[in-house]
Formats: C-alpha cells, sequence, structure tokens
C-alpha cells in the first residue's frame, strides 16, 4: 500500500508530509453519498493519508425561501425539474473559495467523454471542483456564467451526478504519488498506452480444463513481453478499433 512515505513526497522537520492535498470539491444536493467507495481501500486509504482531501458543498445549504428550495419547473413546460441558477450559482462561488484554482466541472451526459488523457491531466493539478446535477439537470445560465466543463461518463443517464463525480475522482486519486502500491501497473493499463490490455492469469495452472498459457509460465521475459504486447493489440483490433490510431 502506498503511504506518505514515499520519497517523492516532500517532508517537513517534524517528519511529516508537506505537500498540500489534492483537493476535491463535490457540490450536490446529497452530500452524504460521500465519500462513498472513496472511503475504503486504497483511495480511502489514501484520504486517510492526507494524499487528497474531500468535501461536499450542500446545495440545499443555498436553498430558496422558509423551503430552502433548490429547483423549479422548467422555462417554456415540460416534464421534471430544473436546478436553479440563484442555488447553483452561489454554491459554485464558495466552492470556488474553498477550493480556488481547480477546474470546475459539471457531471453530464452531453458532456465530453471522459478519458484517461483527461484523468491523467486533472491528477497533475491541484484537484477538482465538481458539480453533481439530479432531476433534469441545471439552469443553462449558471453553465454559461462559469467556467465550467461538461464531462460524461458514458452514453446513458444516471438519476444524479453522484456516482459520475466519484468515478471521476476514483479514476483521478488512483494516479496521485504514492497512491497506488505497484506504480508501474498505472504503465501497463488499459488506454496509459493507447491499448486495452492484455489478459491476465494466475494459480491455479489448471482450472476447469483450462491452462495458463505456456508462453506466461517460460521465464523468457522478451517473449511474454512480445505476447502480451500481441494479444493487447488483438483484443483492442477487436473490441476498440478506434483506440488504435496513433499506435505504433
Ligand atoms: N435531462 C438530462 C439529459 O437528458 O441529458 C439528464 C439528467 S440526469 C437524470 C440528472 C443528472 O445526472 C445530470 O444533471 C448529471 O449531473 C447526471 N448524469 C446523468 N447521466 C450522466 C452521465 N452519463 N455522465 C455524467 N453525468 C450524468
Amino acid at each position: 500500500m502506498g503511504q506518505h512515505s514515499t520519497s517523492d513526497q516532500p517532508r517537513d522537520s517534524a517528519g511529516t508530509n508537506s505537500t498540500p492535498p489534492w483537493r476535491a470539491t463535490v457540490i450536490t444536493l446529497l452530500p452524504d453519498c460521500l465519500p462513498g467507495p472513496l472511503g475504503v481501500s486504497l483511495a480511502g486509504q489514501a484520504l486517510k493519508d492526507g494524499i487528497w482531501a474531500l468535501e461536499a458543498v450542500a446545495l440545499r445549504d443555498f436553498g430558496i425561501g422558509k423551503h430552502a428550495n433548490v429547483d423549479d419547473t422548467p422555462a417554456g413546460g415540460g416534464a421534471g425539474m430544473v436546478l436553479r441558477a440563484d442555488v447553483v450559482g452561489p454554491a459554485i462561488e464558495a466552492a470556488r473559495l474553498q477550493n480556488p484554482n481547480t477546474p470546475v466541472l459539471y457531471m453530464s451526459p452531453r458532456g465530453t467523454p471522459l478519458t484517461q488523457t483527461m484523468v491523467e491531466a486533472w491528477s497533475k493539478g491541484p484537484g477538482l471542483t465538481i458539480l453533481a446535477g439530479r432531476f433534469e439537470g441545471v439552469d443553462q445560465r449558471v453553465l454559461d456564467a462559469h467556467d465550467i466543463e461538461e464531462v460524461s461518463i458514458g452514453d446513458y443517464v444516471l438519476s444524479g451526478g453522484e456516482v459520475a463525480a466519484m468515478a471521476v475522482l476514483d479514476a483521478c486519486v488512483r494516479l496521485l504519488p504514492g497512491v497506488m502500491g505497484q506504480p508501474q501497473s498505472l504503465a501497463e493499463e488499459s488506454f496509459s498506452n493507447g491499448l486495452l490490455e492484455y489478459p491476465h492469469y494466475t494459480r491455479p495452472r489448471s482450472w476447469q480444463g483450462r491452462d495458463i498459457p505456456d508462453v506466461l509460465l517460460s521465464g523468457d521475459h522478451q517473449k511474454i513481453a512480445d505476447w502480451r504486447r500481441a494479444e493487447a493489440l488483438a483484443i483492442t483490433e477487436a473490441r476498440r478499433p478506434d483506440l488504435l490510431k496513433g499506435v505504433k
């Protein structure tokens, strides 16, 4: 397990880590969703170790009137409710004060599809501020008024942006220095070299009549590397030929 004690992390005279944590702020109607799955395993340990920090900005705190309303019917009619600009706007401003200089994302099915390249870039920055939508979405004016990047986690519709925000954060946090036990596995996994990953095997050597490919037991590192590359190419060609553009 990667700890704060990795040598690439600066330390102060007390021996504690002096690097500011990678900081995530999620603007949400449901702050109790957090940290959810990000509170366990690698991300959870890294959160405890202070490698990254997570805070929620609760949209309800910016609600209007006695009932702290956050949504209203869509202008022009139609089904569902829309998160109000005069609620989401102040919430974004509060989040920006809390977590300055970070990109602000709005999780949205119509956003730019999330890629490992985007995740790598964000993980190298100071952190992220993420707006999780609910209902039919957010008043367009608030998206226009702030420098917001709309990001989608796939061509399907979730009931809210919290799960999508957690997907983005999970993908970023595992790239932070000190989070992964074996950083070299990051270099070999899907998308990092433009290819999907080769298949994995472990004990037992034979299972239900299926054997581990002989080459993986040969001890010949070059042959194993060649086999893995060929498998990665074949899988990518079969499943995601679009990724092969630009792969040498
Ligand atoms: N009316 C919206 C549309 O048709 O595009 C869908 C709204 S959805 C029910 C509620 C919220 O879930 C959205 O505002 C967004 O924050 C989030 N969401 C849903 N699907 C998503 C996806 N594929 N990627 C990222 N966020 C998504």
